[in-house]
C-alpha cells in the first residue's frame, strides 16, 4: 500500500510525477482514497438532439465526420466534428492539441463524456473524455462507473476523470484483502454493522450495488472521523496523566484583595464555574490547556486576571498575548488600571516599546520583579526571559499561529499553563474537532444588565438619515463607530473608500464640538494609539476605522455601530464588530448599510444577524453557509480537511465516533488491550502524518 504510484502498471514516472505534483498521490494507498466524487449510470447515452442545456455532464455515443486546427498561436485550437443520427456536435481542445491529433482518427466511433454548452445554437464540448466505442462498452448491465476530479494539465496527459478510475481498477486487482488488515475493534464493528475495509474500498470505487455503495461510503466517513478524535483524545488523555505543570496550590493575598476590594461587580456564575474549572486544572500538578469560549462581552478578561492573580499568589509571573497594538493596549490599560493599588508590577511590552523601556522591561522580567507581562506577539520573542513563568492567556485566539504557542513552552523548566480565550465562537461540533485536544470551558452568560443589541440593514441611499440618528445619539453624550470594509490590507481602492467616508462623515457633522477619530492599518503606531485614546477618554465622538477595531476593543459608551458595505463582510466578523457596541447599560444600534444588488448569500447572512444576538447561533448559521473550511480560528488547524466526512451534514455520526473513542479511552488509554490491538497498529501506521504533537 506503500509503494509509490509511479509502479503501478500504467503510469510510469511521468505520469506519476504528474500525480504527485497535481493532486497529491504519492502511493497506491494516497490513490486508493481519492475517491470519486459521483459515479455514473454507463448504461445511459444521451442523443445529441435531446440533451439538456444545463446538464452537469453528457455522454454520448457518435462518429467523428472531420478534425480540424485552426488559429493561430494562443487562439489556435483543435475542433472535431461528432455525428450520432440525431445532430453533430462540435468537440473543442485548447491544450494538448498535438497529442489529441495523433491521437484521434476521422471515420472512428467514439463515446464522448464531458459537460455540454451551447453557442449559437450549437452543442459544444470544451476538452471532453473521449475513447473509442465498443459494442461491449455499449451493451454492459448497469454499472456504476467512477468520476473522479482531474485538472486540466492531468487530462493534457490522458489522466483525465475516467483515467484515474481505471489505474484504481488496476491498483484493486494487484492487492487483495490481506492489505486491509481491520483497524476497528470488532465491538464497534458489531454493533454498527460495518462491512470490511476491502469491501469499503472496493465498492467506494467500483460499487456492486448503491446499497453497497452507502454501505462503503458509511463506513469510511466513520474511520476518518473516529481516527481524528481517538487521535484528540489519546493527546488529552496522555497529557492529563503524564504532562508535568506548575501547582499553584493555595488562593492568597492578591486575588483575595482585588476580589474584595476592587472588583467592582459580582461575577457571573459562568465566570465562577470557569475559575473553578482553571483552579482545578492549575492545582493538580499538570500542565493546563484550555480553550475558553465566550460570546463578545461576556467578560473573558477578568477571568484571565483572575487567574494571573492566583499565578502571582504562588509565586509565578504570567504573560497575556493579544494579536494587536491597539488590544494590548486596552488591556494594559484597563488591568492598570484595575490593579492600580495593588502592590504588582504590570507592564506592556510590544513592537513600537522603546528601546530604553524594552531594556527595562526585559530586566525586571529576569529578575521576577514583573508580575504581569502584556503585549503582543513581542512578549514570546527569544530575548523575553522569566524568573519563572506560569501562566500564559492568549486573548483572540485565532490570530496566533500553533508554532507561535508552542514557543511558550520553553519559557521555563516546565511549560507554563495556557489559557486560550477566543471570541469568535465555534460551534460545538467544531470545537470537538478542531480544539478536540484542549480542555474545553465555555462562558454562556453575559453579565446582567445587557440589552441586546437591536440590529438593521439599511440601504445606502438612506446614509443621510443613519447620521441624523447618529447626532441625535452623541448629542445625548454616546459615542459612535463607523466601519469600512478592508478586504485587503494593500488594496488602495479600500483605503480611497475609507478617506472619502472619512471627509463625507465630516461634511455631515460640521458642528465645532464634534470630533472624529480615524483608525486603519496603515496608521504609525502613536498614530493609531493617540486617535484611539482620544475616542477611549471621550474627546472624539466618532470612530472612522477599518476592521482593525473588530476584536476586543472595549468602550462601553460607544452605543452606535454602522458598518459600510455590510455585504461585504463575513458573518463572524459582523457580529465581532456588532460586539464592539451593547458594552455598557445604554440600548445599542447596530447598522448594516448595503448597496441594492447584493447576493442571495449576503442577504441571508444580514438576515441571520438581524435576527439574533447569539454569537453561537451566528457561529451554527456561518458552518452551514460557509462549510467547515473557513470558519475563523481553524483554518490553519489543518485538522477539518476530511476527504468524505462533513462536520456539518455528519454531526450525528461525527458525536457517536466522539463517544465511542472517549469510551475507548477510558478504559484502555495506553490502548493495550487485545481488542484495541486493530486501533493501535493502525494509529502505528498513520504516524507522523499529522503535526498532533505540536498542538498546544
Ligand atoms: P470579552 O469576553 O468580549 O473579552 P470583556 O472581558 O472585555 O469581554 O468584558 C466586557 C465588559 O463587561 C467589560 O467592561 C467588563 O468590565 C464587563 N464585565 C465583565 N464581567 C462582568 C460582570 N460579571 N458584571 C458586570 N460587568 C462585567
Ligand atoms: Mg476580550
Amino acid at each position: 500500500m506503500s509503494s509509490p504510484i509511479e509502479y503501478l502498471k500504467g503510469v510510469g514516472p511521468l505520469k506519476g510525477e504528474m500525480l504527485k505534483k497535481e493532486l497529491g498521490i504519492f502511493t497506491f494507498k494516497d490513490l486508493l482514497e481519492y475517491y470519486p466524487f459521483r459515479h455514473l449510470d454507463k448504461t445511459r447515452v444521451d442523443k445529441i438532439a435531446s440533451i439538456d442545456p444545463g446538464a452537469d455532464f453528457v455522454q454520448v455515443a457518435g462518429r467523428l465526420t472531420g478534425i480540424e486546427l485552426i488559429g493561430e498561436k494562443r487562439g489556435r485550437r483543435l475542433i472535431a466534428h461528432l455525428q450520432d443520427g440525431t445532430g453533430e456536435m462540435e468537440l473543442t481542445w485548447f491544450q494538448g492539441i498535438n497529442w489529441v491529433e495523433k491521437t484521434l482518427q476521422s471515420g472512428q466511433a467514439y463515446l464522448v463524456f464531458g459537460k455540454p454548452a451551447f453557442f449559437m445554437g450549437k452543442v459544444q464540448m470544451v476538452h471532453p473524455e473521449i475513447e473509442i466505442f465498443t459494442l461491449e462498452k455499449a451493451d454492459g448491465k448497469k454499472f456504476l462507473e467512477p468520476i473522479y476530479s482531474s485538472t486540466e494539465k492531468l487530462k493534457t496527459r490522458g489522466l483525465h476523470g475516467r483515467a484515474i478510475g481505471k489505474l484504481t481498477y488496476a491498483l484493486l486487482q494487484v492487492i487483495s484483502e490481506k492489505d486491509f488488515p481491520e483497524n476497528l475493534p470488532a465491538g464497534i464493528i458489531e454493533k454498527y454493522r460495518f462491512i470490511s475495509r476491502w469491501e469499503a474500498f472496493n465498492n467506494i470505487h467500483f460499487p456492486s450495488s448503491e446499497k453497497m455503495y452507502t454501505h462503503a461510503v458509511r463506513r469510511l466517513k466513520f474511520e476518518e472521523l473516529f481516527f481524528a478524535q481517538l487521535r484528540l483524545g489519546l493527546i488529552r488523555s496522555t497529557r492529563h496523566r503524564f504532562s508535568k505543570g506548575w501547582t499553584f496550590d493555595k488562593v492568597g493575598d492578591h486575588f483575595n484583595t482585588f476580589y474584595s476590594k476592587y472588583l467592582v461587580f459580582e461575577l457571573t456564575n459562568a465566570q465562577k464555574r470557569v475559575l473553578k474549572e482553571i483552579r482545578k486544572d492549575t492545582g493538580t500538578g499538570r500542565q493546563m490547556n484550555r480553550l475558553l469560549q465566550g460570546d463578545v462581552g461576556s467578560g473573558k478578561t477578568i477571568v484571565a486576571l483572575l487567574s494571573m492573580l492566583i499565578a502571582a499568589d504562588n509565586g509565578f509571573q504570567s504573560v497575556l498575548m493579544a494579536p494587536t497594538e491597539i488590544l494590548a493596549n486596552q488591556h494594559f490599560n484597563g488591568l492598570s488600571e484595575m490593579l492600580r493599588d495593588m502592590p504588582l508590577s504590570v507592564k506592556l511590552l510590544t513592537g513600537s516599546t522603546s528601546p530604553k523601556k524594552r531594556r527595562e522591561i526585559l530586566k525586571d522580567c529576569e529578575d521576577g520583579s514583573l508580575t504581569i507581562l502584556i503585549g503582543t506577539h513581542a512578549v514570546i520573542e527569544e530575548k523575553v526571559v522569566f524568573k519563572n513563568l506560569g501562566f500564559a492567556v492568549i486573548d483572540e485566539q485565532h490570530k496566533f499561529g500553533v508554532a507561535q504557542r508552542a514557543k511558550l513552552w520553553h519559557k521555563n523548566s516546565l511549560p507554563p499553563h495556557i489559557l486560550v480565550m477566543t471570541a469568535t465562537p465555534i460551534p460545538r461540533t467544531l470545537a470537538l474537532t478542531a480544539y478536540g485536544d484542549l480542555d474545553y470551558s465555555v462562558i454562556d452568560e453575559l453579565p446582567p444588565g445587557r440589552q441586546p443589541v437591536e440590529t438593521i440593514q439599511r440601504f445606502e441611499n438612506k446614509r443621510p438619515q443613519v447620521m441624523d440618528f447618529l447626532r441625535k445619539e452623541i448629542s445625548k453624550g454616546r459615542q459612535a463607530y463607523i466601519v469600512y470594509p478592508l478586504i485587503e490590507e494593500s488594496s488602495t481602492l479600500d483605503y480611497e473608500n475609507l478617506m472619502k467616508g472619512f471627509e463625507e462623515i465630516k461634511s455631515f457633522f460640521p458642528e465645532p464640538k464634534y470630533w472624529i477619530s480615524m483608525v486603519h492599518g496603515r496608521q504609525k503606531a502613536e498614530q493609531k494609539e493617540t486617535n484611539m485614546r482620544r475616542f477611549v477618554t471621550g474627546d472624539t465622538q466618532l470612530m472612522v476605522s477599518t476592521t482593525v477595531i473588530e476584536v476586543g476593543v472595549n468602550i462601553p459608551n460607544a452605543s452606535v455601530m454602522v458598518i459600510e458595505s455590510a455585504e461585504k463582510f463575513g458573518l463572524s466578523q459582523l457580529h465581532q464588530l456588532r460586539g464592539r457596541v451593547g458594552r455598557g447599560s445604554e440600548k445599542s444600534f447596530c447598522i448594516l448599510l448595503t448597496g441594492y444588488k447584493i447576493s442571495n448569500d449576503a442577504k441571508d447572512r444580514l438576515k441571520i444577524l438581524c435576527d439574533t444576538n447569539d454569537g453561537f447561533k451566528v457561529a451554527e448559521k456561518d458552518l452551514e453557509i460557509r462549510g467547515p473550511g473557513d470558519i475563523e480560528g481553524t483554518r490553519q488547524s489543518g485538522l477539518l480537511n476530511f476527504k468524505l466526512a462533513n462536520i456539518v451534514q455528519d454531526r450525528v455520526m461525527l458525536e457517536v465516533a466522539k463517544n465511542l473513542a472517549a469510551l475507548v479511552i477510558d478504559k484502555d488509554p495506553d490502548l493495550t488491550l487485545a481488542e484495541n490491538l486493530p486501533l493501535k497498529n493502525y494509529l502505528q501506521l498513520q504516524k507522523g502524518k499529522t503535526p498532533w504533537s505540536k498542538i498546544s
